[in-house]
């Protein structure tokens, strides 16, 4: 069933796990995902950056996955990431998306603020929640421009200043991670993340989880995470499989057998990361 993400997030933080947040890019992501959501009774939610906005258009995505949400009893919730603007926001929420990200983290703090509460007041009158972001999560995130090593961490005080002027209801913050592929491994300032978290009640949100180990993302969650995003990784599963089927089997022409061995890889790395998140069974 399709349902918002409130729910989910205030009893993913009541009970200490997380939500698994997982981009998708075309109808065999939306298969795989809630496939896997289904088989682990898990709490799901699937997201779409702009740039996959572009490439389809929102009305697909609502159809693809709220036709998919039908056949599983699990909560599923669609949700806009890294929504650039008021318009685009809008839009997903009237295409019927459950759940919206405003990003105003690259404009200054009170640009930020006042671009967050301008949604905010309408998710409100509407019933759909609204992430906002604070702080920078590195890297490059869908097809902007690259942060580069430009990470500042998310100030607790700020935050706090934030979350009460904006009204937004989870909030992604900047504690070291970042978008994309990682060179070395990837540190989590679990400390920024205590401080936020003893500060603030809305749930706290991870972004740029690909490649981040297991223990962290753990560790996180103890310390206030109740959602994460997964992206990159799932692209390289499903290209992986694809890929993998075509060196194989060159002279096959059906697209629909490398894409069901590219979902097989989507699978398993959603499920292996729900069982992490402590979200299976949950649903
Ligand atoms: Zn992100």
């Amino acid at each position: 069933m399709l349902v918002t993400t409130k729910d989910m997030l205030l009893d993913a933080q009541r009970n200490h796990y997380a939500v698994g947040a997982f981009n998708i890019e075309d109808l065999e992501f939306v298969i795989a995902v809630v496939r896997a959501a289904d088989e682990m009774r898990s709490p799901v939610i699937l997201q779409t950056t702009p740039g996959s906005v572009k490439y389809a258009d929102l009305d697909y995505f609502y159809g693809m996955v709220s036709a998919a949400a039908k056949k599983t009893h699990v909560p599923v919730a669609l949700h806009l990431d890294h929504g650039d603007g008021f318009k685009l926001c809008m839009e997903a929420i009237h295409a019927g998306y459950t759940s919206v990200m405003i990003d105003g983290s690259h404009d200054p703090f009170e640009t930020n603020i006042a671009i967050t509460s301008s949604v905010a007041r309408v998710g409100a009158a509407m019933g759909i929640p609204v992430e906002a972001e604070l702080g920078k999560v590195g890297g490059k995130e869908d097809d902007g421009k690259d942060a580069g090593d430009d990470n500042p961490f998310t100030d607790p005080d700020e935050a706090v200043e934030f979350v009460q002027k904006t009204g937004c209801t989870s909030l992604a913050v900047g504690v070291g991670t970042a978008h994309g592929v990682y060179k070395g491994t990837p540190h989590i300032e679990q400390d920024v993340l205590k401080a936020i978290a003893a500060r603030v009640d809305i749930p706290l949100v991870l972004h740029g989880t690909s490649g981040v180990p297991d223990e962290q993302v753990k560790e996180a969650i103890q310390n206030g995470v109740c959602k994460v995003n997964y992206a990159t990784e799932l692209r390289q599963a499903y290209m992986r499989g694809f890929m993998s089927f075509m060196a194989e089997n060159p002279d096959v022409f059906d697209p629909k057998k490398p894409a069901a061995c590219g979902m097989k890889e989507i699978e398993n790395v959603v499920r292996s990361h729900m069982q992490n998140l402590g979200s299976d069974g949950k649903a």
